[in-house]
């Protein structure tokens, strides 16, 4: 019988079993055994002692620090072609960079990245008329070759008309392995200008028994893929898929070992897709990138605060508007409230894209500071555009909304509301408000409403005529 090159280990005690079972027979804990390669394979595979380095490669292992070069991380950088990720990337890739792209399955994750090829090509045929000598692969574990093919022929019919599938040529090459020992073989070889690894979960390696995409074929997988593009220096994505509760339950065991962790969000039936960052080594980790998603695929959204708002040309009440900071962008987005008369004894409280404990906190704060009788109606808010907001300085806004949709009294055009509101009422600074104040008047808002021009909620909504409540409610 051949020797097992694997074991299984429990994350919760680090017992190790021969075998898979649910229960670890040790601690007693349910589904926490992993598979990993067995100590004695992991010696033959790369272990070396310490104690065997020669003169020549001590001298390379160590760097004393004034000899230490320092990196031009900006003029390294290469541009991926798309804005919105070149900014979440932190101003592009870099050479042996590793981004893992995680994301719910059918998000646009494979579509992003197919774009971003072709958007390289195409600034690559423009500069140097040819691209013979570019190479990209792409691992087409989820999809088939003919079936990216689609998807890249519907966006040059829509995008690039000049710019036809011939031209592609071979620099783009599909793999069409699930064996990732094959295909680190390939890497090898033919050393890749870009790596695409689309997805992670659909690559396995033979050392270990587990079926692919299991949390210790992940691991293993990522470990190996890893240290060979580091090795050769090959920019990589990495496309991780992650439950719809948000957990990136496969991917995140291999979050320390990459560069990068991008997570593309939204929701399916919205049009809205937020690329974050949520790790970066090599840039800030504030960043978003914003697309909108297109029959043909993701169109970049450059100027977002005109996605955000909606009523601004009409007057409504209950609308109000406010500004976000998203990374270091400033965003106009239009919030409402909608007040009604409860029927229930504990009046209803719903948010789409606020939190609840929010809106408790702020119908609280009225009723108490500002005396409107919050306590018999159900209030529901929600930012336009499918937007999340979860940044103290939408409070002004929210409040002001929630005081015109009860009042039946609506809120002065071109006006823009920054500003959080404490306990007591008080309306308070938020970070970054010159910047704010600058995206609202390059828009036309007329007149911002915040710290600056009041102190505290009651007379505030005193000033806008807000006090008060119509009759027929
Ligand atoms: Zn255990």
């Amino acid at each position: 019988m051949a020797k097992a090159k694997s074991l299984f280990r429990c994350q919760n005690c680090a017992a190790t079993f021969p075998k898979w079972m649910g229960q670890c027979g040790e601690c007693g804990s349910w589904n926490t055994l992993v598979e990993e390669i067995t100590p004695a394979e992991e010696t033959t595979r790369r272990l070396r002692t310490n104690n065997s380095l020669s003169e020549e490669e001590i001298s390379k292992k160590r760097v004393v620090f004034s000899q230490v070069k320092r990196s031009n991380a900006a003029k390294q950088r290469f541009s991926t072609s798309i804005g919105e990720l070149d900014r979440v990337l932190g101003g592009g890739l870099v050479e042996g960079m590793v981004v893992l792209l995680g994301g719910e399955p059918g998000i646009g994750k494979s579509t992003l990245l197919t774009q971003m090829i072709l958007q390289i090509m195409l600034e690559r045929k423009k500069a140097v008329k040819k691209m013979d000598d570019l190479k990209i692969f792409y691992v087409a574990g989820e999809e088939s070759p003919s079936q990216i093919s689609l998807r890249i022929d519907r966006f040059l019919d829509n995008e690039h008309n000049t710019y036809s599938r011939e031209e592609i040529g071979e620099s783009l090459v599909f793999i069409t392995t699930t064996d990732a020992d094959e295909l680190n073989f390939l890497i090898k070889k033919e050393k890749p200008d870009l790596l695409i690894v689309d997805s992670i979960q659909s690559l396995s390696t033979s050392f270990l028994t587990g079926a692919s995409g299991s949390v210790g074929q992940i691991r293993e997988v990522a470990d190996r893929i890893i240290n060979t593009v580091k090795a050769f220096g090959i920019p990589t994505f990495l496309i991780g898929h992650i439950t719809k509760d948000g957990v990136i339950a496969g991917p995140k065991v291999f979050e320390h070992m990459v560069d990068t962790v991008l997570l593309l969000e939204g929701e399916r039936s919205d049009q809205l897709r937020i690329l974050r960052s949520l790790k970066n080594r090599f840039g800030a980790t504030d960043e978003v990138g914003l697309f909108q998603s297109e029959d043909y695929g993701l169109r970049e959204i450059s100027n977002p605060s005109e996605l955000f708002l909606e009523n601004t040309n009409q007057m409504v009440t209950g609308a109000a508007t406010v500004c976000l900071m998203e990374g270091t962008r400033p965003l106009l987005a239009e919030v409402q409230a909608l007040v009604v008369k409860s029927q229930l004894a504990m009046p209803r409280r719903v948010g789409r894209g606020v939190d609840l404990a929010r809106i408790q906190v702020l119908s609280a704060v009225l009723q108490k500071h500002a005396q409107l009788p919050l306590a018999f109606y159900d209030i529901f808010l929600s930012v336009a555009g499918g937007f999340r907001i979860k940044e103290a300085s939408v409070d002004l806004g929210l409040a002001v909304s929630i005081a015109s949709s009860l009042s039946g009294k609506k809120i002065p055009q071109s006006t823009v509301f920054i500003g959080e509101i404490g306990l007591l009422g008080e309306i308070r600074k938020s970070p970054y408000f010159e910047r704010r104040a600058k995206e609202a008047r390059r828009l036309g808002f007329e007149k911002i409403i915040s710290r600056e021009t009041h102190r505290d909620i009651r007379s505030l909504l005193k000033d806008l005529n807000l006090l008060g409540k119509e009759k027929q409610l």
